[in-house]
């Protein structure tokens, strides 16, 4: 027969500390709830049992997006539309808000957080390889300490991080790009929209104050690793040389080779090797004709 837990709690703190005061109470007795898109459907499909609740949505210093001298601090709280249509966040780190407009459907993006998406740590996580390619740090407090990591450092498996059930996560901060800085975003699904990523990449390329050689680059793939890939090899090939000189052909082959995706309902390991490659080339084509464009105004 059906018994009701009596001793379930909710909790709705206002403030970060009464937040990590209940989390040091309980640690793997409650579960951290932001907007709850992830959370409900694991919950209602029975992937956990939990009987207490820590709601952030009642604490407005995690809903702030800021920029602080030379870097963006955005709020684990804030959400995917608030993302997509921050002028700053455009401005800056335009691939990011793309990422979040391609995020499931506008009821989702309007209660869907960027601390929820990293911290489910999905491999299809939308927002994970551009904060990647864009050094991202996070970071994560506790009733005891605070600790800032870089992003890429979090993730350690499917659905799994190295934060301690006594942490939350409380901001994520970008360094603020130099000048001459281009990116590109690539999702490919099924269909556009309510979709999970069958394989996705983030292209961030930095040129020198001269817009012309090539001083940084970073590609970062989702949904072909248990975690966001960061194809580092690409660095040697791209940086130091002139945006031009680059054998675009060359560079999506190596993406092609450093990925080992396996196959799942989305798609084959070999579409996605194939699709690796071509939306590699796509990414540098896009930077390419901004690059044109940019160069051309000046
Ligand atoms: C219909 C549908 C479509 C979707 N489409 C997409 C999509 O296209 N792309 C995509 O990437 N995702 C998609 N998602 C997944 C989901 O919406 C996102 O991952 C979202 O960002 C999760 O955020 P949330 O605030 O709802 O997290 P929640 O569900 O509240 O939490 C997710 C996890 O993070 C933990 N958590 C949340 N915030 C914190 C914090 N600050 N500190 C510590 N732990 C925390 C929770 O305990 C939980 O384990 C979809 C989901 C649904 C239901």
């Amino acid at each position: 027969m059906y018994q009701k837990n009596i001793s379930c709690q909710y909790f709705a703190p206002q403030k970060i500390e009464e937040a990590l005061e209940i989390l040091s109470r309980y640690e793997i007795e409650i579960k951290i709830i932001a907007g709850g898109t992830d959370l409900l459907v694991q919950y209602y499909d029975r992937l956990y049992e939990i009987d207490n609740w820590l709601d952030l949505k009642n604490i407005k210093d995690l809903k702030n997006i800021r920029i602080n001298k030379n870097q963006m601090e955005i709020g684990a709280m804030v959400t995917h539309t608030q993302i997509e249509i921050s002028e700053d966040i455009q401005k800056y780190f335009p691939i990011l808000s793309q990422a979040a407009s391609d995020i499931g459907s506008p009821q989702i993006r309007n209660r869907g957080t960027i601390g929820g998406n990293i911290v489910n740590a999905s491999p299809a996580g939308d927002l994970l390889p551009s904060l990647i390619a864009y050094k991202a740090q996070f970071k994560l407090v506790s009733s005891r300490e605070e600790t800032i990591i870089p992003a890429e450092a979090f993730f350690i498996g499917p659905k799994k991080t190295i934060l301690r059930a006594d942490q939350l996560l409380s901001e994520i901060i970008l360094p603020l790009p130099e000048k001459n800085t281009y990116g590109s975003w690539i999702k490919i699904g099924k269909r556009k929209a309510l979709i999970i990523a069958t394989i996705t990449l983030a292209l961030v390329v930095r040129m020198d104050k001269d817009n012309e050689i090539i001083q940084n680059a970073s590609v970062c793939l989702g949904s072909v690793a248990p975690t966001p890939l960061e194809i580092k090899e690409i660095k040697e090939k791209m940086i130091g040389k002139k945006f031009k000189q680059l054998d675009f052909n060359q560079l999506g082959g190596m993406v092609e080779d450093k990925i080992s995706p396996i196959d799942d309902i989305r798609g084959t390991r070999e579409y996605r090797k194939d699709v690796a490659k071509e939306i590699m080339i796509n990414a540098l084509e896009e930077i390419d004709l901004a690059y044109i464009q940019h160069v051309e105004v000046v």
